[in-house]
């Protein structure tokens, strides 16, 4: 039987693995274990690519998180407007700033409703935080006239949307601070835990280099206290091998998309893709309402399948007696969302013989 993983995370292409395995060596070679020349390189890297200024490597795209809002002076008694979908991270870069979330439901393309944000800023509310959802932009005309209007600061979290774009703009190139994840699940994955943060400002970059070090200035005094979140080269240098190959593994994801799209219109549902959005597939899609029957007849038929995520961010047991929220449209797509596999390297007879079952379920 056909057995297709939704990711299969080992390195198969002997070639790629030369590449990593000669930028490693180049690291055990220098010595500089931790912020050197490879970790420079990607900071600078990224931040060209994003248009940005300046990079801060982190340890995670959690740390980006939670770094930038504590960059930006987020705490107690502040608020940040997030969407309702998302990876648990979002939620708890907030909460562990002090500052309140106000979770905002989405729309049918799986990000902020735009309206919804406007009704719920308040005197408090300090930032949004907008997510691009599953590898598209966030509709960021309204969100930019929210924080300017209300003199707030945009953090975008861009961990699934590396490469992604709206209206010509890459993710990551629009928030005042800036948040990626490269963990090995993302479209710009390394081996282990990574992230970065990209910003314009001098101050922040300031702020971060000292916040990502326990708080110290010059690695010696500590000003403000906080964690160690550093990015290592290891993770940097393999970051830049797979830097080179991002292109054409975002155009295998589109690829794969446009597939799925073509053998699936009107059998299931799929989140709308604006025309102004380059969608970058961090996960495939489709929403239907005997969603987990279907995730169960694609297992039984070989296909594994991941639901991301299943709980909206309130609905979490640390979080459901704290905040309210109404996200109705947020709990629906939860219930409802399927990602099928998507990775590089899927044969088109795998994923005709994936929709192939999609279809014979849905008839059936
Ligand atoms: C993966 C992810 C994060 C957290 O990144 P880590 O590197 O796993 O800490 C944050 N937000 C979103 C939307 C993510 O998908």
């Amino acid at each position: 039987m056909t057995q297709i993983p939704y990711r299969d995370l080992r390195v198969r292409d002997p070639a790629l693995k030369a590449e990593l395995l000669a930028a490693v060596d180049q690291v055990l070679s220098h010595g500089r274990l931790l912020l050197g020349p490879e970790h420079d390189t990607l900071e600078a890297t990224l931040a060209a690519q994003c248009g940005r200024r300046f990079g801060v490597g982190v340890g995670s795209g959690s740390d980006a998180l939670f770094l930038g809002l504590r960059a930006l002076g987020i705490g107690p008694g502040d608020e940040v407007i997030t969407t309702a979908l998302s990876w648990i991270a979002t939620a708890n870069a907030i909460v562990m700033t002090g500052a309140t979330p106000v979770f905002v439901d989405v729309r049918d393309d799986f990000n902020l409703d735009p309206d919804r944000v406007e009704a719920a800023i308040t005197p408090r509310t300090r930032a949004l935080l907008p997510v691009h959802y599953t590898g598209q932009m966030c509709a960021m005309a309204p969100l930019l006239d929210q924080c300017a209007r209300h003199g707030l600061s945009l953090v975008e979290d861009a961990a699934q949307a590396f490469g992604a774009q709206w209206q010509g703009h890459v993710a990551g190139s629009l928030g005042r601070i800036a948040c990626f994840s490269m963990n090995p699940m993302k479209i710009l994955g390394a081996y282990g835990e990574a992230g970065m943060i990209l910003t314009d400002e001098p101050a922040l970059r300031d702020k971060l280099h000292c916040l990502r070090y326990n708080g110290t200035v010059n690695k010696e005094d500590c000003h403000i206290p906080s964690l160690n979140g550093r990015l290592d080269t290891l993770q940097a240098a393999m970051l830049l091998v797979n830097l080179r190959h991002l292109p054409e593994r975002i155009r295998e994801r589109r690829r794969i998309a446009a597939l799925y799209d073509a053998e699936l219109a009107g059998v299931v549902a799929t989140p709308p893709v604006g025309a102004e959005q380059f969608h970058t597939y961090y996960s495939y899609t489709i929403v239907h309402e005997r969603r987990d029957a279907l995730k169960a007849f694609l297992l039984e038929h070989g296909v594994e399948t991941k639901i991301q995520h299943p709980i909206p961010l309130p609905h979490h047991t640390a979080y459901r007696h704290r905040f309210a929220a109404e996200i109705p449209v947020a709990a629906r797509l939860a219930s409802q969302l399927l990602c099928l596999p998507n990775q590089e390297g899927l044969q088109d007879d795998e994923i005709a013989y994936i929709c192939r079952l999609v279809r014979q379920f849905v008839a059936g």
